[in-house]
């Protein structure tokens, strides 16, 4: 049976994880959190004092960030790892997610990360979740799909997210990261957060998260299908 690529872009917080890594586990494919590689960039470049406006500094630490995933005993799911340790859980906190879109927005970084999602997607059989999947990493997905959900709903579910690792965040303070960052995602230079013009929009303000993978899972059936009837 054939397989495709599965580009799932949208806002900050709408569930594209959550509906990805189900959609993935459904088919037997690859799942890939380009937001964690984003964020594992941005933890070695706090960590190391990176002044994002110095080109050379930039490209210099660039040099040294090596990010894989590797699967979890424990929890069965992909975690990140950043030059062998695993940041999985210092990535999430919002310290990290405060500067994550600065760092994102520079075309060197752009560039890196980029060029290493594309090399994970050569054997196709993946489900890919981010902000410029199906317009610059893979403009030729079989599947877009452009997730958008409310802003309240969406800050709730994140403050609860964060709840749940231990975080306590006012709603507030989370409604704002959300909107700061999809203010530089959507209006950055390089490759900014839009719709791909042959993306199918999901709003899941309304759906539950089986609803939205149900919704996601026969989109990627029906497409599989058809490539089948075109042989
Ligand atoms: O997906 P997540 O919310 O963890 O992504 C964190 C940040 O990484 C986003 O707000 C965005 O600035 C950046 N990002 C990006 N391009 C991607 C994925 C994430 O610029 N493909």
């Amino acid at each position: 049976m054939k397989k495709i690529i599965i580009a799932i872009d949208g806002y900050s917080a709408c569930g594209k994880s959550t509906t990805a890594k189900a959609v993935a586990k459904h088919l037997g494919y690859a799942y890939i959190d380009t937001g964690a590689m984003y964020r594992a960039v941005t933890l070695h470049f706090l960590r190391n004092f990176v002044t994002l406006t110095n080109h050379a500094e930039v490209e210099r630490a660039l040099a040294e960030v090596h990010i894989s995933f590797i699967r979890s005993e424990k929890t069965n799911e992909n975690e990140t790892y950043l030059n062998g340790l695993n940041v999985e859980e210092e990535i999430r906190k919002m310290y990290v997610s405060d500067q994550v879109s600065e760092v994102s927005a520079l075309p060197e970084v752009r560039h890196a990360m980029v060029a290493q999602q594309q090399r994970m997607g050569r054997k196709k059989g993946l489900v890919m979740d981010g902000r410029d999947i199906g317009t610059r990493v893979f403009p030729e997905a079989e599947l877009k799909i452009f997730m958008t959900s409310d802003m309240d709903v969406r800050a709730h579910r994140r403050q609860q997210e964060l709840l749940a690792k231990g975080q306590l965040i006012s709603l507030e303070e989370v409604k704002d990261n959300l909107c700061h960052r999809d203010h530089i995602d959507t209006t950055r230079k390089e490759s900014p957060l839009t719709q791909a013009e042959d993306a199918i929009l999901l709003d899941n303000t309304s759906l539950s998260v089986e609803q939205q993978v149900d919704f996601v899972t026969a989109c990627a059936q029906e497409r599989l299908k058809a490539l089948a009837q075109i042989g």
